[in-house]
């Protein structure tokens, strides 16, 4: 699952296709169709989710914007396509084996750290092997904010066994993703729905929207995991509920029975029936987690990351239309 030269060199060709609506919500690219895998991408080290990494999108259409390398004013280069190499400067715990990774541009023509938030970027390790991962915040100009769970495998392995200061991993994106950048305040209520590493792009929205003082939005979190010992950002969790009272609520729902759980066992249809009790046009629900999981609360996927497929599943029997779920 590696880039070889002939990948990268077709990588920078793909920038020349411009984007065109083919949906309401979606860009695609020419004869291609919507979101489609397409020449030897198909193929290539995304094979494992069925599409290309789709880089150098030339433009953006509607909600779902493609920010590419070549499309993103602020991004990792407006005119060729390339992976910026990172300095590994700071990793802590946030659980048994997920790590806060913290980490600069090695460039003095540093390209920007502040990537919209809930959009995906890829990450390449030293031996190779490129994955998406999804920055926690965008606020920091300096850094870039990672929460990466170690599966043992391939791209996680790797960079588990990363020292600090080395600088083997390289970056490049934002990747294809639908735009929530500056959409925080704009709800009434958002049902950030996310099971273990799945909540990254739900917590770089849920920092935002409560950082934001003006913002009236309220936010319920409803997290699913094995234990209590797998909750990422859980003091982080417990001070915002204190600071925000009145604007977020969270529900954990653990496998393992445990006082801090709300529900013991796996989410399922009834427990979100219970909990979402607003399903108002300014009602807004972010999906993320394992594609069961996903398939459970919001009907399956198909396609790349950021293809949706119908809605179906509990948030289609709750009363949700389509335009208001988002599936990471
Ligand atoms: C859009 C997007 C955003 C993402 N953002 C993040 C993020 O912010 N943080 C994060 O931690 N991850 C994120 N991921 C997941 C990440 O991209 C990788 O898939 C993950 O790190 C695993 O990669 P790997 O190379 O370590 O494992 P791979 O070798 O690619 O293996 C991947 C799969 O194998 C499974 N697996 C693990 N161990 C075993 C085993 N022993 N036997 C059989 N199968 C096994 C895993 O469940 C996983 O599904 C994201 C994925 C996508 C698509």
């Amino acid at each position: 699952m590696t880039l070889s030269n002939l990948e990268i060199a077709a990588l920078a060709g793909v920038g020349i296709f411009c984007a065109i609506t083919i949906k309401r919500h979606y860009c695609g690219f020419g004869p291609f169709g919507p979101m489609h895998g397409f020449g030897p991408w198909s193929h290539g080290p995304w094979r494992g989710y069925g599409y290309g990494p789709m880089l150098g999108y030339g433009g953006s259409c509607g909600p779902m914007r493609g920010h590419g390398p070549m499309g993103y004013k602020n991004g990792f280069r407006s005119a060729s396509y390339r992976f910026d190499q990172l300095n590994l400067v700071g990793k802590t715990p946030l659980t048994h084996d997920v790590d806060h990774y913290t980490f600069a541009l090695a460039s003095s023509d540093k390209p920007s750290t502040q990537i919209p938030i809930t959009a995906p970027v890829l990450l390449k390790m030293p031996t190779g092997e490129a994955r998406p991962f999804t920055p926690i915040y965008n606020s920091d100009k300096d850094y870039l904010h990672f929460a990466i769970k170690n599966y043992n495998r391939s791209a996680s392995g790797a960079l588990s066994k990363m020292p600090i200061g080395s600088s083997g991993v390289s970056i490049t994106g934002p990747l294809p993703h639908i735009d929530l950048q500056n959409t925080e305040g704009k709800f009434k209520q958002v049902y950030l729905i996310g099971a273990g590493a799945g909540i990254t792009p739900l917590w770089s929205f849920l920092t935002s929207s409560l950082n934001k003082s003006d913002s009236q939005t309220k936010l319920k979190l409803i997290y699913s995991n094995h234990s209590k010992e797998d909750i990422i950002f859980k003091e982080e969790i417990d001070e915002l509920k204190m600071k925000y009272p009145n604007r977020l609520d969270v529900v954990h729902v653990l496998s393992e029975a445990d006082y801090e759980a709300n529900y013991t066992g796996r989410l399922n249809p009834e427990i979100l029936k219970n909990e979402i009790d607003y399903v108002g046009p300014d009602a807004k629900v972010l999906v993320s987690g394992p594609p069961q999981f996903i398939s459970m609360v919001a009907g399956t996927k198909r396609g790349p990351p950021f293809a949706q497929g119908q809605l179906g599943g509990a948030l289609r029997e709750i009363g949700f239309t389509k335009d208001q779920v988002v599936k990471f």
